[in-house]
């Protein structure tokens, strides 16, 4: 059996899947990217091996992506994040028909990725100004609101009055409006509900750039946050395609391609043979 693995090294978190010569998802990992990206990046990916039973040298092809991909040195190949995220999306959102559009938030930028019937990359467009809209400004409105990102959901579900108009477009600013609004009576789970809307009407203007068609499939580790699916849900009027885990879809498609890759060099050691 073959098995192939792929690294997304994000600006945030690093987002690690191991599979096998059939597709199946054996294992996956996230770890903070933190300074030390490629000794962080090791270890995390030795752990991984260890909890699905494998070895390194039982990896027939390391695929990475993602801002730090080059940083990896026992890497066979390096991908862009554009086209393992295409790979990834079309295979993980396979349950849901064809994927044709992606929404990609980040930690510190939003994608917006157009794929033709075939999964083929035909349109793109990123926002990285000033973080808004993307993880790092989700995080931060968690931190000043004292709660985890993992209690966003709960908290945008529980708000009772109007979400909390949030203008600012950086997240430096919003930081000064969130404080404002708390000191002007503004429950939390208002400030969340506003918060999620906010980043929804600025990812839909982005996402229109490239078009929007079904599957509509949203991924990255904001994808986890319940409050602002359904934030992007109302405002856009359609369902999003949301897999398991979505965060590890970009570091799935960069493993997908590491097979094509290592398939295709079988092939061509058979023919000279
Ligand atoms: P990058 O690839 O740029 O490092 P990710 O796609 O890994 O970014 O997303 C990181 C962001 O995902 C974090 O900043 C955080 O806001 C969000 N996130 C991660 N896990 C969760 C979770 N369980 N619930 C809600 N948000 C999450």
């Amino acid at each position: 059996m073959n098995y192939y693995a792929g690294i997304d090294i994000g600006s945030t978190a690093i987002k690690l899947v191991v599979i096998d010569e059939e597709q199946n998802l054996l294992g996956s990992k996230v770890a903070a990217t933190g300074a030390l990206v490629e000794k962080n990046s090791m270890e995390a990916y030795r752990q991984l091996l260890t909890e699905v039973g494998l070895k390194e040298s039982d990896i027939s092809y390391l695929t990475t992506t993602g801002y730090g991909r080059k940083l990896i040195q026992s890497a066979d190949e390096t991908i862009s994040e554009i086209t393992a995220n295409a790979l990834g999306a079309r295979k993980m959102g396979e349950e849901f028909g064809v994927v044709r559009t992606i929404i990609n938030i980040g930690g510190q930028d939003t994608k917006a990725i157009s794929l033709d019937e075939h999964g083929t990359v035909v349109n793109f467009a990123m926002n990285d100004r000033c973080a808004a809209g993307t993880g790092r400004f989700l995080d931060m409105a968690a931190r000043n609101l004292e709660i985890s990102v993992e209690q966003l959901g709960e908290f945008h579900f529980n708000a009772k009055g109007t979400p909390a108009a949030v203008n600012a477009t950086c997240a430096v600013f919003a930081e000064s409006e969130i404080i404002g609004l708390l000191g002007g009576g503004h429950s939390r789970e208002e400030i969340v509900a506003g918060v999620h809307f906010s980043i929804a009407k600025r990812t839909i203007r982005l996402t229109k750039r490239v078009g929007i068609n079904d599957v509509l499939y949203f991924d990255g580790g904001p994808a986890l946050n319940k409050g602002l699916v359904a934030a992007i849900e109302d405002e856009l009027g359609k369902t999003l395609a949301i897999p398991k885990n979505p965060q590890v879809t970009t570091a799935f498609g960069a493993a997908l391609q590491g097979q094509e890759v290592h398939l295709f060099e079988l092939s061509e050691e058979r023919e000279q043979a």
